[in-house]
């Protein structure tokens, strides 16, 4: 068993990870400053004797005492929303952050996983994206505070395995849903969910025909924690392929939560990719990891945590 930092650890998908990585049996220090995470979504990991957590901002020198076997560098602003109203904390917790961190597993000889995203291919020409799709990032746009740090942080990582020989993986996350996003997240399905259950009209931006693949949070975890495990150092993609325009994922969510609600059409926001699915060729055939959860299935236990947020 092993003793594992999680960074971003109050936030969605880390605490999803520290709950697992605990039933695993391994130790878990996390780390978060909150400032897009939640306490309580800790509240299961800090009953376990083997969780401790530092209210810690990863830009900052980190120090953690004792060994460490791998680092798991979650922290991120992660909603378009969140980022663009925080650009300088997203370059800061993207680049210093990820320098930090890195730092630290060196230190400690630790393996070093990095949540790098669909966004390092930016609004893609090719559709489904393979890793080795270099993307199509603009880097003066207004989401380039997001996409720009993750890909200053996968060379970074690059870096610290040629120079240092420091173990490391890069997970390419696609679009990912579950319990424990925050209502007021700002991205696509909480928002929509809130609108369908309140009774308010949804809020497809544009016409509605762009696209994305949404991936269930436990088969996220699942992948994150295959790749960890493996010995891949290359950049691996984890989603689900199952593509949909919003207009469709919009019609599923009424569908799903039984809603009288209607559909209204908002000012797309800029530069929002036009289309994005994993080629997840890599995760099956290296990881032998694919997504199991249906979108109504994943929808149907998400809705029952919301409702529980209203
Ligand atoms: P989240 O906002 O729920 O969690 C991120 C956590 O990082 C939050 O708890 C936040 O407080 C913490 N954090 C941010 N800056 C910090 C700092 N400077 N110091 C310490 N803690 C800090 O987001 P999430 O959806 O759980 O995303 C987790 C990771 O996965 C992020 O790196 C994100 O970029 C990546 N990712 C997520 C998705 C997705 O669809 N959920 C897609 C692609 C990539
Ligand atoms: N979107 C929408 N209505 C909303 C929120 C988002 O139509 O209330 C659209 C957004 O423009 C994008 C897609 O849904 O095309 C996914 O947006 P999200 O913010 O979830 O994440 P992204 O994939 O853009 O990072």
């Amino acid at each position: 068993m092993s003793r594992i930092l999680v960074t971003g650890a109050a936030g969605f998908l880390g605490s999803h990870l520290t709950d697992r990585l605990l039933a695993k049996g391994h130790d878990v220090v996390g780390m978060d400053n909150r400032v897009s995470g939640q306490t309580e979504n800790l509240d299961n990991a800090f009953e376990h004797s083997r969780f401790s957590f530092y209210d810690h901002d990863v830009t900052e020198f980190i120090h953690v005492s004792g060994d460490l076997d791998a680092v798991m560098h979650l922290a991120s602003l992660a909603s378009p929303v969140f980022y663009r109203e925080n650009p300088i904390k997203t370059l800061k917790v993207g680049a210093l952050g990820t320098h930090k961190t890195l730092g630290l597993a060196k230190e400690k000889e630790a393996t070093y996983l990095f949540t790098s995203t669909s966004e390092v291919y930016g609004d893609p020409e090719v559709n489904p994206q393979p890793e080795d799709y270099r993307g199509n990032v603009d880097p003066y746009g207004p989401r380039s505070c997001y996409d720009e740090s993750k890909r200053y942080g996968e060379s970074l990582i690059r870096a610290y395995r040629d120079q240092h020989g420091l173990d490391v993986r890069v997970a390419r996350i696609f679009n990912t849903y579950g319990p424990r996003m925050r209502l007021d997240d700002g991205r696509v399905i909480p928002n929509f969910v809130r609108q369908a259950l309140t009774g308010e009209d949804l809020t497809v931006y544009g016409d509605g025909e762009q696209t994305r693949a949404f991936c269930y949070v436990s088969d996220m975890i699942d992948g994150l924690v295959a790749l960890l495990e493996s010995d891949i150092q290359e950049p691996v993609n984890i989603g689900n392929p199952d593509e949909r325009t919003i207009n469709e994922l919009a019609q599923v969510v009424i569908d799903v939560t039984d809603s009288d609600s209607g559909i209204t059409h908002e000012e797309l926001p800029p530069q929002d990719p036009q289309v994005r699915r994993p080629d997840i060729s890599k995760a099956r055939s290296e990881l032998g990891w694919e997504p199991t959860v249906s979108l109504r299935d994943g929808l149907a236990k998400s809705i029952e945590y919301f409702e529980t947020q209203l």
